[in-house]
């Protein structure tokens, strides 16, 4: 398993790699961006470089981009719209400037103005991003959601719907994240469960579509459709519930990464929690 986490690109994206080393992580997740806002500063082409080397020299197996949390592409409002496919234009763009092969985004909130035309919004803008960048190897991968409020991406029918409506486009996948299936109903923490969980993943979405995993434990209880994460044995999934996925040697080389409350602080401590269940698992 490529188990890694979302890792600080304080001081320049550059750093990263060597700070998920450090941390004991086997891939990174980063933003390219300062998150909590529209515009950033363009990455120096030298400072994207240095990112490269620096990868390849860490012997990482695993990079993922996450997008801005302000991007809504599923927005009835036609201005936030435009905001929100720009911003993920950009972000793809950074992608490919990094070499960094997964953007991983959220697909958004219909606001309450229906989920339909919200789905045919989210993928035109995908379409849009996948254009800007056409020729490079970055995929857009679509989180999974717990299904708070408006949000989009509780129900594998309508990821699927997303990347229908991008033409089935090989460079649109998803990412799955654990604390979000789990608020969102899927029983992933037993053995029948996740089995049950997968079998429904593959009917909708494609099990070899599926490129990275999001690993937290919830601090809601399943079904909540409420998003909070806990550390790894200390939510409502429990350390042991991580087990089927871990297990699950089809997952054996897709990145797994934490965004654990802790952060940087906690990471160790959750990747030795899952590297044990790992162990156990496998006996
Ligand atoms: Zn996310
Ligand atoms: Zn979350």
């Amino acid at each position: 398993m490529v188990l890694g986490a979302h890792v600080s690109s304080a001081g320049g994206v550059s750093l990263s790699p060597a700070r998920g080393v450090e941390l004991g992580c086997e891939a990174i997740q980063i933003f390219a961006k300062n998150q909590r806002q529209w515009k950033g500063n363009p990455i120096p082409d030298a400072e994207a470089q240095a990112f490269r080397e620096n990868y390849a020299r860490s012997k990482l197996r695993g990079a993922m981009v996450h997008d801005t949390y302000l991007i809504n592409v599923g927005s009835p409002e036609p201005a936030m719209w435009t905001q929100s496919r720009d911003a993920l234009v950009d972000e793809a763009r950074r992608c490919a400037q990094l070499g960094i092969p997964l953007l991983n985004m959220h697909p958004g909130a219909h606001m309450g103005k229906g989920l339909a035309p919200a789905l045919e919004r989210i993928a035109k803008a995908i379409r849009e991003a996948l254009d800007a960048t056409q020729g490079s190897p970055v995929q857009i991968v679509l989180e999974s959601m717990a299904g708070q409020g408006t949000t989009i991406g509780a129900r594998f029918e309508d990821l699927r719907a997303i990347r229908e409506h991008c033409g089935n486009d090989p460079r649109v996948g998803y990412c799955l994240d654990t604390c979000h299936l789990h608020a969102a109903g899927f029983d992933i923490a037993t053995s029948a469960g996740w089995k049950d969980t997968m079998k429904q993943a593959e009917e909708q979405l494609g099990i070899g579509r599926i490129k990275a995993f999001h690993l937290n434990d919830s601090k809601t209880p399943q079904g909540s459709h409420v998003d909070r994460h806990a550390s790894i044995g200390q939510g409502s999934i429990g350390a042991k519930g991580f087990a089927p996925l871990l297990s699950d040697k089809r997952f054996a080389d897709r990145p797994m990464i934490l965004e654990t409350p802790l952060g940087e602080e906690g990471y160790p401590k959750d990747l030795a929690v899952l590297r044990r269940v790992l162990k156990d698992a496998s006996k």
